[in-house]
């Protein structure tokens, strides 16, 4: 009995402790807004992005600095069970000469840097689905977040409550017949994260632009929040409408990952509602054939826009 007792409360210790422990299933994703109410919010992510209900604005470009840079060494990749993440060394926040890759500019509010830290994939079992934002009807096989935390937010877990804590930038994969060369130092680790909980730190010299679309001119952004619980309301997302090119043969280097409980795929939540949120597209063209008003666009305080 002592020993039943005991496992007992082992096995209820590591399942409170164990945050990250969540599924994908339809079932699964249900269970999610069970343990953290904020999954049932009004601001949750992802969502289907269509170009005809956005609004087009002429915001300023989306400025990234540092992403010419290699990443700090070593990079710590990492399969977590439900994606894998890539963290570089981040400098200290204490170091003044702090050369983290950031960004600002598009929708962010006015003289807010955001600064890297981390990215991830989400992908499908199969070809036509993957992505966890849709895009005028299309679900990617592949979608990269790249992770940012407002810099007037010391740690990741004071970003996490506020609303203007982090921007994550979305890329969609699309599939084309050649091998993308920029993946190669990621694919390359793959072999050795297959198993859950393994993480491998290499020294490479690999830079975020690599890992861009050609176009970063246009870009969808609206107000959401984590794709995975606790689906903090955080997140001013930032997504390309250009893909970025995968073969078969790469995305399926992914598809060979393990769970933990089978092979590591399908790891995207489910779209959700918009509600009364606004979705923004950057649209340049606006400026030249509108610059009357458009010009004087008040970049200086963005909240109205969202309201
Ligand atoms: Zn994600």
């Amino acid at each position: 009995m002592f020993w039943i007792l005991f496992s007992l409360v082992l096995l209820v210790s590591s399942i409170s402790t164990d945050g990250h422990h969540f599924g994908y299933s339809k079932k699964n994703q249900h269970l999610w807004m069970k343990d953290h109410k904020t999954c049932a919010g009004k601001l949750q992510s992802p969502i289907a992005l269509s170009t005809t209900q956005s609004l087009p604005l002429p915001l300023p470009a989306l400025e990234m600095i540092g992403y010419h840079d290699f990443l700090k060494n070593p990079i710590k990749l990492e399969n977590n069970g439900h994606s894998v993440t890539l963290t570089p060394s981040i400098d200290s926040i204490n170091n003044t000469n702090s050369e983290n890759p950031y960004i600002f500019g598009g929708m962010l509010n006015h003289g807010k840097n955001y600064e890297f830290q981390a990215l991830h994939f989400h992908w499908g079992r199969k070809n036509n689905r993957g992505s966890e934002h849709l895009l005028n009807g299309v679900r990617y096989p592949m979608e990269m977040h790249l992770i940012h935390r407002n810099k007037i937010y010391q740690n990741m877990e004071i970003a996490l409550n506020n609303s203007d804590g982090l921007s994550v930038i979305g890329v969609f994969f699309q599939l084309q017949e050649e091998a993308n060369p920029r993946l190669v130092p990621i694919l390359k680790v793959l072999p050795d994260l297959r198993w859950n909980n393994s993480q491998v730190s290499v020294n490479s010299f690999l830079t975020l632009s690599s890992l861009m679309p050609s176009n970063i001119e246009i870009f969808y952004t609206y107000k959401g929040s984590l794709t995975t619980p606790p689906c903090n309301e955080a997140v001013t997302w930032i997504i390309f409408p250009t893909a970025v090119p995968i073969s078969l043969r790469q995305l399926n280097k992914f598809r060979l990952l393990s769970s933990g409980e089978g092979s590591l795929a399908d790891n995207y939540r489910h779209v959700q509602d918009v509600g009364r949120r606004k979705v923004y597209v950057r649209r340049i063209d606006l400026a030249v054939s509108n610059k009357t008003k458009i010009q004087h666009l008040n970049m200086t305080n963005l909240s109205w826009y969202w309201e």
